[in-house]
Formats: C-alpha cells, structure tokens, sequence
C-alpha cells in the first residue's frame, strides 16, 4: 500500500529512516516547520533552516524513493519573541512562495500567550492572501496549560478570522478535543508516538467514534521519542481490528492526498526508486 506522511520532520531523521519508510510503504511526506531544540536567535537562521526543508531535504528524501514536500512558519514555541518572529515574518515571503513549500504550518500555541495569538493572527492572514493550506498545532497539556483550551482558542480565532475550514488541519487531537474539532469543518490530525500522544489502538478508537472523514493520521516524528513508520504500523492495527483495505486507504493515503492535493504545488511522485547508497556516496 501507498503511504502519505502528512506531518513528519526528516531534519532531525537519519537516512535508515528514510530507508525503513520506503521499505514500509511511504511514498511522499509533508515536513512543517518546528522548533529545533534550542530558540533561535537571529530571522536568518530561520530563512536557512526554511531553505534546508525545502530543497535539501527534498533531494535527500529523494535518493531514498519519498517525494518531500515541506510547509513555513514561526512555530508556536518561537512566537513569544515578537521582535524576532515579526523580522521572520518579514521575510517569509519568498519560502511561502517556493515551489516545494505546500502549506504554511505548523503555527498555534504553546502556552497560549497573547504574543503567540498575535503572531498566529498574523500568519493566519498571510495563508489567506495566498490562499494556502495551513496546519496548526494544538498545545501539550501541562500543569499550566490546558489541550482543550488551546484547540477552543484556535477555532475561535480561525472563525474570527473567516478562515476556509476545509483549507486547514489541526493537528495532534485527543479523545480530549476531537469533539471541539468536528462541530467544524476543520480537517482533525491525530499524531501516533511510541509513548505519549496516541498509540494505533487510541487512534482506532477515535476513527471508530468520529469515523474516517476529513482525518489526517500522522507521526509527528522529531528528535524526540518517536517513530517514522508509526502510520506503516498504524494501518497494520486497523487491518486486525476489521477495516477494510478501502478503509485502510482513505486514511493512508486518500485523505492525505486530499488535503494536500488543495494545492497545486503538490503534485507527489509515487514512483520514485530507493537508489542503493553504493551508487551515490563515496
Ligand atoms: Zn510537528
């Protein structure tokens, strides 16, 4: 089967990664922009990071078989500096406008600050005007911060600002805010981790409850804890637990395609062969 990573981040994954996935089924993945480890402390480090995901990375991804797309933005974390992320998204212009650059993402909250709804407002109006998808991440729960607050703030904004729902995802849904997320038309990621987020059975669930329409399943993978192929084994589940394999499909691939497929720069190459590293490295 053809799989569709819709939200991974192969910057911080090791070419046995891309190995594994291809040998799994993945044929093509989106990269959203995320927060490296450490706060960065100047726009242009931004801008290089920007130019990495969307041509080295695609020319990396591509030896190893994946069609590698990527989307811009200041991640939520980064968002707190406003002077910083304002002189980020001053410049951005020209990545959101790069060929392989299919959405603008991930933006959202962290600790739902007002600067991080400032600088989220911001983006929100430059997807708008370029009539981009957008994917948006909804917070952790920690002891200060609450997931369902977070994802009701991101709704309400996103109506304020008269967003197209169809035109965005949020992502990282729990049994905790699914419900938030389908009284809209937004499209509900659910992100699969080894150990925390959710596990296939927890997805199951939720597919079970709110079925299969307009949902993107994905890793989420980083340097954290996580696993490239969680949707490989995801779709493994669903098969012992009786979904069919049209089933298994709109999840894997046709959702993700899609979503994506709102824009006309992704157009993914299924095709592509795995090349044997003996070929290309010295
Ligand atoms: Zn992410």
């Amino acid at each position: 089967m053809t799989i569709v990573e819709p939200h991974i981040h192969m910057y911080s994954r090791t070419t046995d990664d891309y190995t594994a996935m291809y040998r799994d089924g993945i044929r093509a993945c989106v990269e959203p922009s995320f927060w490296l480890g450490a706060n960065r402390r100047h726009a242009g480090t931004f801008f290089d990071y920007f130019d990495l995901i969307l041509d080295f990375e695609s020319m990396r991804a591509e030896r190893y078989g994946i069609d590698h797309f990527a989307a811009v933005s200041v991640n939520p974390k980064e968002a707190e500096d406003l002077a910083l992320a304002s002189a980020v998204l001053d410049g951005m212009a020209p990545y959101l406008d790069h060929p392989r650059c299919v959405a603008l993402g991930e933006i959202g909250f962290n600790r739902i600050t007002r600067n991080e709804e400032e600088v989220f407002a911001r983006q929100i109006e430059m997807a708008k005007a370029r009539g981009m998808l957008t994917i948006v991440h909804t917070p952790h729960d920690t002891p200060e911060v609450s997931k369902r607050r977070g994802t009701e703030r991101i709704l309400a904004m996103l109506r304020e600002q008269d967003v197209d729902p169809g035109r965005v995802v949020v992502d990282h849904n729990t049994e905790e805010t699914m419900d938030l997320t389908r009284r809209t038309d937004v499209w509900a990621g659910m992100t699969v981790y080894p150990y925390s987020k959710l596990n296939p059975a927890r997805v199951v669930g939720l597919l079970r409850r709110w079925g299969l329409e307009r949902v993107l399943v994905n890793s989420s993978a980083d340097w954290g804890v996580s696993d490239p192929c969680s949707l490989p084994k995801v779709a493994a589940f669903m098969r012992g637990e009786g979904f069919d394999a049209a089933a298994v499909e709109t999840v894997m691939f046709r959702n993700p395609m899609a979503f994506y497929g709102q824009s006309e720069r992704f157009k993914p190459r299924l095709d592509l062969p795995w090349i044997d590293p003996a070929q290309y490295q010295r």
